[in-house]
């Protein structure tokens, strides 16, 4: 008995070639006419209609299934499981020592953050150490703790980021830090005394100088470029492993190729071995329709104009986008979306709660912990939160979608809005689209 593979994405049927995707295997594939409208249908009856070499084809590429064959949703899912390794279970702790900043950056999504006063002071502080290793007693596996913020650099708060580093290292516990980049020089000492736990530090630029000191801006309105190169190069010196991230909306997604020229090629940037980049598109989960915002397909797009299509981060596409680019090579499908999605990733206010979404943390109802006043544990069960997305009864909808092993189940936070819901799939749709339509264009020109 055979049957048909369920995550087929078939992107068109009336051309001579049709880019057929297959989410379980990974494989794409160029299908003719008669095929794509026989995978599109899902009706095994048209079977009929396909030469015998054509059945063939679909059985090796996994499109068909036989019976007893080891292509199976629970084979596949096994094996990404398995393929993370520990990863799946370990502890991630994303301290915020406090939601204030220097910067006054236009797309923030933390600008309406109502509290931005509160901090993590000594008595808080003892609180979190006491929940963080309960958390790590409960599951004793490896743990990073990542500072985030708000700005976690910010020169008033040193001796915050210093007990975090000394409770760190008396723990084993590996450090990384996400910051703007511009006041980190006053923690050089600490990257120092601390450089076995720092595992990596990253910082923002937006593009070249003139297009980054129009988006990342002090409150006076000035600039932070310079200081950020300036301020990245000190830690390279220092051998930190450093990343830098692009972050790309409209407005700077035409100076890509600028940026390339200017900061990282022109700079001496590219001559540390511990310096890497990648270019992320600007996401706002409260407002899907935000004008300014572009998706993965526009910056896969412009990316592969450049040849740098690995210097993208795609959640949507980066399972289609290795496909193409590692033919070889290793390529995993999306069980989830995000780390939102794991019980072992706190996101840790000042104020003294837990979330697992750094969006949320304004949402009482993603609370998933509080530490301070008191320690205190509460239920976040049927807020779409998943483990396998294939199979998930809170997910009905992902469980037969075709791109799901693309998607992941998507953003947490926009799939529990039954308003934002359905049109944020239709956007997840229409961006895969859009990249598959790009490359049958570029494949017409070859
Ligand atoms: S969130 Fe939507 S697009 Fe993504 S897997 Fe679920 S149904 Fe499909
Ligand atoms: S749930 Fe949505 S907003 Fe939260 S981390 Fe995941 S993608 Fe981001």
């Amino acid at each position: 008995m055979m049957k048909l593979c369920q995550r087929i994405y078939v992107h068109s049927v009336d051309f001579e070639d049709n880019f057929i995707f297959n989410g379980l295997t990974g494989s794409i594939d160029l299908a003719n006419s008669k095929i794509a409208k026989f995978l599109k249908s899902k009706d095994m009856s048209m079977i009929d209609n396909l030469e015998k070499e054509e059945i063939d084809e679909l059985i090796k590429s996994g499109y068909l299934i036989e019976e007893g064959s080891n292509i199976s949703e629970k084979f596949v899912y096994d094996t990404y499981i398995k393929s993370l390794g520990d990863r799946y279970e370990n502890n991630y702790f994303v301290i915020c020592p406090t939601l204030d900043c220097n910067l006054c950056c236009p797309y923030c999504f933390e600008h309406s953050f109502a509290d931005k006063k509160a901090i993590l002071d000594d008595d808080k502080l003892d609180r979190l150490f006491d929940f963080i290793l309960e958390r790590i007693k409960e599951n004793p596996k490896q743990s990073t703790i990542e500072l985030f913020g708000g700005e976690p650099l910010l020169k008033e708060n040193y001796d915050i980021v210093q007990k975090i580093f000394e409770f760190a290292n008396i723990n084993h516990i590996d450090m990384i830090i996400t910051t703007n980049g511009t006041q980190l020089t006053e923690f050089l000492d600490l990257f120092d005394e601390y450089k076995d736990i720092l595992k990596k530090i990253q910082v923002t630029l937006d593009g070249d100088k003139s297009t980054h000191d129009k988006r990342r801006i002090f409150k006076d309105g000035s600039g932070s470029f310079d200081i950020i190169l300036e301020n990245a190069e000190k830690i390279l010196d220092m051998g930190i492993d450093t990343d830098m991230r692009v972050n790309i909306d409209k407005s700077n997604i035409g100076n890509i190729e600028e940026m390339v020229n200017d900061v990282i090629d022109d700079s001496d940037l590219l001559m540390y071995d511990n310096f890497s980049y990648y270019f992320s598109t600007v996401t706002d989960h409260h407002n899907l329709d935000n004008e300014n915002m572009v998706d993965e397909a526009d910056l896969a797009i412009a990316l592969d104009k450049l040849n740098l299509v690995e210097k993208g981060s795609f959640p949507l596409l980066g399972y289609l986008v290795d496909s193409i680019t590692k033919v070889n090579g290793s390529r995993l499908p999306s069980f989830s979306n995000c780390e939102a999605n794991s019980i072992y990733n706190y996101i840790i206010t000042p104020d003294g709660n837990v979330f697992n979404c750094p969006e949320a943390i304004q949402n009482d109802n993603y609370k998933t912990w509080s530490f301070y006043p008191e320690t205190r544990k509460y239920s976040f069960e049927n807020k779409g939160f998943y483990q396998n997305i294939l199979t998930d009864e809170s997910r009905k909808d992902c469980n037969k979608c075709n791109i799901a092993l693309l998607c992941g189940g998507g953003c947490v936070l926009v799939k529990n809005n039954k308003a934002q819901s359905g049109h944020f799939c239709k956007m997840q749709k229409k961006a895969v689209d859009k990249y598959l339509n790009y490359l049958r264009g570029k494949l017409a020109l070859c």
